[in-house]
């Protein structure tokens, strides 16, 4: 048995900007607005697999650290990150150099800032959250995250 939530409906959103190095239309600083929908799998305990609520806390809790920020991945091979003064940060790739307010930036502990990339991170974090709530009938998490409205990268975790 699953339940599934849908993250343009059910509001799971958050709008942040980052940029692929060296894409030839992605390479450019730009926005998205995305959602995060979710589907878990596992045994019913009494009325639920689990409460909606608590799933929709969690989802939004990672989507409130990425929102309104510039996302850029840590492990990025391509781009280079310098923390200067402790009120900017720089990010110097083969073609630019932006130089951001450090609170407006969330640095990712990932290869890149695609979708495949952030759907992996929600996925873990959507993982690790939901075994710190004890959560020992979910199986399986299916999590989608969405670039905009009509695409977007899918994920599994077997928990
Ligand atoms: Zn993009």
């Amino acid at each position: 048995m699953f339940i599934e939530i849908d993250g343009w409906m059910a509001k799971l959103r958050f709008s942040s900007c980052h940029f692929i190095p060296e894409h030839p239309k992605c390479g450019c600083l730009h926005g998205h607005t995305y959602a995060i929908s979710v589907r878990i799998e596992g045994e019913q305990v009494g009325e639920f697999i689990i409460d909606f609520e608590k799933v929709k806390g969690i989802v939004n809790e990672l989507c409130d650290r990425l929102d309104h920020k510039v996302m850029i991945a840590e492990k990025d091979p391509r781009l280079r990150i310098q923390k200067g003064d402790g009120m900017s940060i720089e990010i110097i790739g083969s073609r630019q150099r932006y130089v951001l307010p450090l609170e407006d930036v969330v640095l990712l502990p990932t290869r890149s800032v695609s979708a495949e990339d952030l759907c992996k991170y929600f996925t873990s974090g959507i993982a690790e959250a939901l075994k710190s709530n004890g959560a020992d009938n979910v199986k399986k998490i299916h999590v989608r995250l969405d670039e905009g409205i009509g695409q977007g990268a899918g994920c599994e975790f077997e928990m």
